[in-house]
């Protein structure tokens, strides 16, 4: 074979030669490690919306099966383990706030544990915290609110804020210190929705409960295309999608969060509609497809990319 080269490429050859040989000597030299990369924001096109899935913060967490698999046999939680190539003994927490630009609005969906991990994420989209116009809660849980103040200021100093009215009036009622802490100071700024309840055109609340009273999810439509915000209504992506009927440390019903689980899963499977989880890991997108007596979750590829 006979390699022509191009003018161009000619020029380039010659000019690269006197580096490549200057380089020599540094190749003896070990590279640096770096410690793994992050990316912590996603965006896609949802008909004429963006919608960025931002990673505010990740930890390995110890014992799943205490947190996941309540009521599954040790056999069956590390069968499903196995089949999935990850280890029973500890898990993965990943927290996803969504942020979704109608063209009109920037609205960001929950704000993490705390302020910073969020803030980073939004920086990394090319977002700063005053410009976000509308802050949805999906539910009142310490990694869902906990980044709405920072050090006694709201840390999204334009906006609004929108939740459900089941759940605010659930924990206004609980005595918590996280929500009395992080919510309570802009309640004069919040307004309320029940089960399809609508944020702004093409933001519609879906009552999902069972995690908490009032937890609700957001499906997001534009130009005919739809995603799913399901926040918690699965919190693993292995064994609360293929098992809906495990119970959940987290669930404050654990029947009714399984049969949300259910109703939930057999519509976006049935719509083929792809979906955030709060808790699945980034960039969070997937699927659900009907598996056995439960779901299989198919984790997005080019989907999004394609024109
Ligand atoms: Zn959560």
């Amino acid at each position: 074979m006979t390699i022509r080269l191009t003018r161009r490429r000619a020029i380039a050859a010659a000019a690269a030669a006197p580096m490549v040989a200057a380089a020599a000597p540094a190749a003896m030299a070990a590279a640096p490690l770096q410690g793994p990369s992050s990316r912590l924001a996603n965006r896609f096109a949802l008909g004429t919306f963006e919608v960025t899935a931002l990673m505010a913060g990740t930890r390995t967490v110890p014992n799943p099966k205490e947190i996941f698999g309540l009521n599954a046999s040790e056999e069956d939680f590390a069968a499903a383990s196995a089949a999935a190539f990850i280890p029973t003994d500890k898990a993965q927490f990943f927290f996803t706030p969504t942020l979704v630009n109608t063209g009109a609005e920037l609205i960001l969906f929950d704000t993490g544990v705390a302020a910073a991990g969020t803030v980073a994420a939004l920086e990394q989209a090319g977002v700063t915290p005053d410009q976000v116009d509308v802050v949805v809660l999906t539910h009142m849980h310490g990694d869902h609110i906990g980044g709405l103040m920072a050090d006694g200021a709201p840390t999204f100093a334009n906006a609004r804020y929108v939740t459900g009215a089941i759940e605010h009036n659930h924990w206004s009622k609980a005595g918590n210190e996280g929500f009395d802490k992080s919510v309570k100071p802009l309640n004069d700024k919040m307004t309320f929705l029940d089960d399809g309840g609508s944020v702004a055109s093409g933001v519609t609340a879906v009552l999902a409960h069972g995690h908490t009273p009032g937890h609700m999810g957001y499906m997001i439509e534009s130009g005919g295309e739809r995603v799913m915000l399901i926040a918690d209504t699965a919190n693993h992506f292995i064994w609360s999608v293929q098992n809906p009927d495990w119970e959940v440390r987290f669930d404050a019903d654990k029947a009714q969060a399984a049969a949300t689980r259910r109703k939930v899963f057999g519509m976006l499977a049935a719509d083929k509609v792809p979906f955030i989880g709060y808790h699945m890991p980034f960039p969070a997108l997937g699927y659900v497809a009907a598996d056995g007596d439960g779901f299989r979750y198919v984790p997005a590829s080019y989907q999004t990319m394609l024109d």
